[in-house]
C-alpha cells in the first residue's frame, strides 16, 4: 500500500520529467488513487519512468494505474482460452475490476444482473413451493370480486401487492361468491 510519503517521491520522479509544481491537493489526489488501485511504490515509480519514455502527455494517476496492470497481467500465467467464463470471472483480479470507471459500471451492472435473476429463481421456488391449503377451492372464486383484497374477477387474490401463496382466493371471496349464487 502506498503512503503520503512514496506519493510525494512519486511526484518528485514525475516532477523531474514535467516540472510540476507539487501541492498538497495533488499529492492527496494520488494518494487516493494510489491506495483505490493499490499501487506499489516500486511500480508506480518505474510506471512513470515509463509513461515519460514513451509518451509526451502530462501523466495522471489513471495512466500510473493501466500501466501497473498491464505489467501485472504480464506477469500472470497466459488463461487459456476453453476456461469456462464464470471461472475466468471468479478469478479476475479485484485490482482491474475498479482500474475504470467503464470497468466499475460493468462489474456493478454484472452483480445486479446476478441479483435479479437470483431474484427471479426465489420467486419460481416460492411457487414450486407452494401447498394447497385443505379449504382452497382453487380458481373456482376467480368469476368473484374479492371483498377482502379487491382483486377483480378472473384475478387471483394477493397479500400486500403479491399472489397468495397457498390458496389462489381469500375465504371472504369464496363466502361472496356462495352469497351471490344464493341471491341469484
Ligand atoms: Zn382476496
Amino acid at each position: 500500500m502506498i503512503t503520503s510519503v512514496e506519493v510525494v517521491e512519486l511526484l518528485k520522479v514525475a516532477s523531474t520529467y514535467d516540472s510540476r509544481k507539487p501541492s498538497e491537493k495533488l499529492r492527496d489526489a494520488w494518494l487516493e488513487a494510489g491506495t483505490l488501485a493499490r499501487w506499489t511504490f516500486d511500480e508506480a515509480s518505474s510506471a512513470i519512468r515509463q509513461h515519460y519514455a514513451t509518451c509526451t502527455e502530462w501523466i495522471m494517476p489513471g495512466h500510473v494505474t493501466a500501466l501497473i496492470l498491464a505489467k501485472r497481467h504480464q506477469a500472470r500465467p497466459s488463461t487459456p482460452s476453453a476456461r469456462p467464463v464464470r471461472e475466468v470471472l471468479d478469478d479476475r483480479n479485484p485490482d482491474e475490476v475498479i482500474s475504470t470507471e467503464a470497468q466499475r459500471a460493468a462489474f456493478l451492472a454484472e452483480i445486479r444482473a446476478a441479483i435479479a435473476t437470483k431474484g427471479r429463481e426465489l420467486e419460481a421456488d416460492a411457487v414450486d413451493t407452494r401447498r394447497a391449503d385443505p379449504t382452497d377451492d382453487g380458481d373456482a372464486c376467480l368469476d368473484e370480486r374479492c371483498p377482502w383484497c379487491g382483486a377483480s374477477v378472473g384475478s387471483r387474490c394477493t397479500s400486500r401487492g403479491r399472489p397468495l401463496r397457498f390458496r389462489s382466493c381469500h375465504p371472504a371471496r369464496a363466502e361472496a361468491k356462495t352469497e351471490r349464487l344464493s341471491r341469484a
